[in-house]
């Protein structure tokens, strides 16, 4: 789960980690009263999704640019008109881009030097991971491609936590002294606490800025939380915006079912992680693409199947199916069921192709054929990928 910039604020208010104050609009006229909340200071107005790449991002009405600095309350509202309810395009959104739907007025500040500055899970090290730089304010995967050596990296162990000899390093890395190190200092022991209280993901400061006047500043956020630990975090779980989310996954999230969307045109139907994963291997193997991971889970309910089988049918882009059940714990028959009740109540405009084994394998394949919909039927995980590749080209 991600959250936006004016949330991330909060947070960083929370654990002590500086960055300026902002609050978030919605209309040009909110844009204009939270302005004068700060009046007195130059402004900043961002636009608010969930990726970045913004400052240097355009709108699809030709508008160029979702960070800008403002400095009256009009103003405000003038350039909240043009990113409000506008499609903004940056590196990170794609081509279709995203649609603003908020923007966050801030105060400004005079900046004297942008650093990049993160902390990720590390997979291969299996640990968290401190990422900085003195490059900061432009694409991380820019610097690492053209400069990798102007990356700092210093993994923390988990159990032992950050240790101030970890910490001098950082500081080091960014060539910061005096009063500035001792800020950053404390800034990065906040920014890990956090880190690890919220069950973090990633979290990523670009830029981390010096000011003329001897500050430290978090300039920006990104956040990404750990799904698997939202249910200890219910006040990060309400930061949710579903809008900003693909809705073939908020739609599954709400049946617990284990989806993410791809870009094929092959829908699967998979019960357990690891067949989802051959399922998809099988499918490119014969040429096709896959639509979608989609995992039903081992108990999963004739409810949650209907509820799968009707998103991956939601998908303009799928122009098949492919179910591929091994019934150990699962019950053939309530995958049989939820296609069905799916199927009458959708009706089925495209071929599905159907490779049942298992628990009551029978009854399930009984059920189906008696159902009278239009299935293909397949021995092996081989001949369904064959068939289904074949009928959707
Ligand atoms: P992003 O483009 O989505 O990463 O959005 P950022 O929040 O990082 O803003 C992009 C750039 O705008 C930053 O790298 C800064 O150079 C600039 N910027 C953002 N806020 C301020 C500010 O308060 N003062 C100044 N001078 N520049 C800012
Ligand atoms: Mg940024």
């Amino acid at each position: 789960m991600n959250i936006h910039e004016y949330q991330a604020k909060e947070l960083f208010d929370r654990f002590q980690v500086p960055s300026p104050k902002g609050q978030v609009a919605s209309t040009p006229e909110e844009a204009a009263e939270a302005a004068r909340q700060f009046a007195g200071s130059k402004l900043v107005i961002k636009a608010q999704v969930h990726a970045g790449g913004r400052g240097k991002g355009h709108f699809k009405n030709g508008f160029k640019g979702g960070v800008h600095l403002i400095d009256s309350p009009e103003q405000a509202a003038e350039f909240a008109a043009k990113m409000l309810n506008e499609t903004l395009v940056t590196v990170q959104t794609g081509e279709s881009g995203r649609l603003v739907r908020k923007v966050m007025i801030a105060e400004a500040v005079d900046i004297t030097h942008e650093y990049y500055l993160a902390i990720l899970m590390d997979r291969a090290s299996c640990r968290p991971v401190i990422v900085a730089s003195t490059e900061g304010g432009m694409n991380i995967e820019d610097v690492a491609h053209g400069s990798p050596e102007k990356i700092f990296r210093q993994a923390v162990h988990p159990l032992l936590g950050l240790q101030p000899y970890e910490v001098r390093k950082v500081t080091a890395a960014l060539g910061l002294s005096g009063d500035l190190a001792k800020q950053f200092s404390k800034l990065l022991a906040n920014l890990y606490k956090l880190f690890l209280e919220c069950d973090c993901s990633m979290l990523e400061i670009n830029p981390l800025v010096t000011t003329p006047d001897g500050r430290v500043l978090a300039l920006d956020a990104k956040f990404g939380f750990d799904d698997n630990a939202l249910y200890r975090h219910p006040e990060i779980v309400a930061m949710r915006d579903k809008e900003e989310e693909d809705p073939r996954e908020v739609a599954a999230s709400e049946y617990d079912l284990n989806y993410i969307g791809l870009d094929g045109n092959i829908a699967c139907l998979v019960n357990g992680a690891g067949l989802a994963m051959a399922t998809m291997d099988v499918i490119k193997h014969f040429g096709g693409e896959p639509a979608n991971f989609l995992d039903v889970g081992g108990g999963a309910s004739k409810e949650q199947v209907t509820a799968a089988f009707k998103i991956i049918l939601g998908d303009p882009k799928v122009k098949g199916i492919m179910i591929n059940i091994f019934g150990g714990i699962m019950d053939c028959n309530i995958i049989a069921e939820g296609v069905i009740a799916a199927a009458k109540e959708t009706g089925l405009p495209i071929p599905l192709v159907v490779r049942l084994e298992g628990n009551n394998v029978e009854a399930g394949k009984a059920a189906l054929k008696a159902s009278g919909i239009n299935i293909t039927t397949a021995a092996t995980m081989a001949e369904a990928a064959e068939k289904i590749v074949a009928l959707v080209n």
